[in-house]
């Protein structure tokens, strides 16, 4: 008995192929255990593909590469093009009826939309940044979709995203004007120097002194230099332009935050009302405060780069912006239970039900960072499962369960080789073209691309 228990192999359901999911499972298989991995997107690689900017081809393929290894593992099977949660092609409860996983891991990233809740916020011409990311990298729906952007854009919000966004903006559409809308000052920007040299050529210098000049009292109060981070914001301006020239002037208007967007009488963006913030030091943090001082900023379209959060439909216990794990006593050093899902009803952990990456921490952190929490979800799912009896059925029959159930109610359930035949396809099309990358943007030409002749 107690041989044959040690010698069945454990199935994992990781839901999300993005790279938490994917280095996760790379660590479940090293331990021996078989995982399924339920993607809702056809291809694997989450924001790795659909998130990074399009022109990143060198590290997009490394990526892929990487991917590659160890979605050819033997014991990984890739289910592809298919969502799970409620109102969905398989809802968890449904998805652990047909896979009686072992363990699940939740890496679906952060899917769910982050709002500012404030009046005007539905009207036409606001975007959300990860939808117009998605756009243009390809995801379908959001790339079948026309996404009217005017000329006169502002983005609220100051990270990478703000700067993939303005990029796009300033080398694809080249509108009029951008400008990044901030509720702290430039000493709190958030974006990294090699993201914005891409697009520091365009930086209206002029206005950016003026902008510094007109919250330089408050910069000073708050023991800032603004000179000095004058000089920072434009340390790249002189530098080349790697894209070439574009006529678009990059703004910034700081100790500001959106308390209302401008609509006009056909329901569109005319603009956004903002109050005028100062910096309040709270221990080494310098945070907004509201001063009841406001301005009108005119603007077509109002892009919100302020983060995401998790997908409240996965069906598990939510709160604000992520799925429910089991409170820790040492919140600063969390261990396993920051992994583990909890039902707060109930006062219990969910057995065996794991969450990771972006759908743990929404927003937070760079590939590596998702990474590194995949494999450390997969750590402590490592330590559940060697105290637990794997069940008895093979997982292949498991897996093929699932993929039969799908498949009969009408999905076409994309595997590992139908992506390699779908890579294979957009490669000869891009030497076809002359291009350096290509690849289609509907769910229609992917499945066809990865069904074999
Ligand atoms: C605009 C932008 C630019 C970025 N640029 C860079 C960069 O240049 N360099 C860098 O290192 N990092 C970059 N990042 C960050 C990086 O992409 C993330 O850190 C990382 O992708 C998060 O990994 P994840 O696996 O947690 O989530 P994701 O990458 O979001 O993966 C989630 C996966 O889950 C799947 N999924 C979602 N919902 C479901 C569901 N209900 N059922 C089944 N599957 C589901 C999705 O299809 C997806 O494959 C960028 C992020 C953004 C938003």
């Amino acid at each position: 008995m107690s041989h044959s228990t040690a010698s069945r192999v454990a199935l994992v359901a990781v839901v999300g192929a993005g790279p938490a999911g994917i280095y996760a499972t790379r660590k479940l298989t090293e331990a021996g255990h078989a995982v399924v991995l339920l993607n809702r997107d056809v291809r694997p690689g989450g924001l790795a593909e659909y998130g990074i900017y399009f022109n990143k081809y060198s590290m997009k393929a490394g990526l892929r590469k990487q991917f590659r290894k160890i979605l050819e593992t033997r014991s990984v099977h890739y289910v592809g093009n298919t969502t799970v949660g409620t109102d969905a092609d398989i809802s968890l409860a449904q998805m652990r009826e047909l896979l009686r996983p072992d363990a699940i891991v939740i890496a679906a990233g952060a899917q769910g939309t982050k709002r500012l809740a404030i009046p005007g916020e539905s009207a036409t011409g606001v975007i959300h940044a990860k939808e117009l990311v998605y756009h243009y990298n390809g995801l379908p729906p959001f790339s079948e979709r026309a996404m009217p952007v005017g000329n006169n854009v502002i983005v609220v919000g100051i990270g990478n995203v703000m700067v993939d966004v303005a990029h796009y903006l300033i080398h694809e559409l080249r509108v009029h004007s951008c400008t990044a809308l901030a509720r702290r000052g430039p000493g709190q920007r958030a974006y990294t120097n090699a993201e914005i040299k891409a697009v520091s050529a365009n930086i209206d210098a002029d206005s950016l002194a003026a902008e510094i000049a007109r919250i330089g009292p408050q910069l000073l109060a708050a023991g800032e230099d603004p000179q000095g981070l004058l000089a920072e914001l434009l340390r790249f301006r002189d530098e080349p332009p790697p894209e070439g020239s574009s006529p678009t002037r990059l703004r910034f208007r700081f100790l500001s935050q959106p308390v209302a967007i401008i609509v006009d009488a056909f329901g569109a963006v005319a603009g956004a009302r903002v109050e005028r913030t100062r910096l309040d030091r709270r221990g080494d943090e310098l945070l907004a405060r509201g001063t009841g001082v406001y301005d009108d900023l005119a603007a077509d379209t109002v892009i919100l780069a302020i983060g995401d959060r998790a997908d409240a439909r996965l069906g598990l216990p939510f709160a604000g912006s992520a799925y429910v794990t089991r409170p820790s006593e040492d919140p600063v050093n969390p261990g396993d239970e920051a992994y583990q899902c909890y039902d707060p009803a109930a006062a219990a952990v969910l057995p065996g039900v794991f969450v990771a990456g972006w759908s743990r921490r929404a927003s937070e952190g760079l590939v590596g960072k998702a990474r590194q929490d995949g494999e450390r979800a997969a750590a402590v799912v490592n330590r559940y499962l060697s105290g637990v009896a794997p069940a008895s059925a093979d997982p292949n029959e498991r897996v093929k369960a699932l993929r039969d159930e799908l498949t009969r109610q009408g999905r076409r359930v994309v595997t590992f080789d139908d992506v390699l035949r779908l890579q294979a396809r957009e490669a000869a099309e891009a030497e076809r073209r002359g291009r350096e990358y290509f690849r289609f943007a509907t769910n229609a030409e992917m499945l066809a691309a990865a069904t074999p002749n």
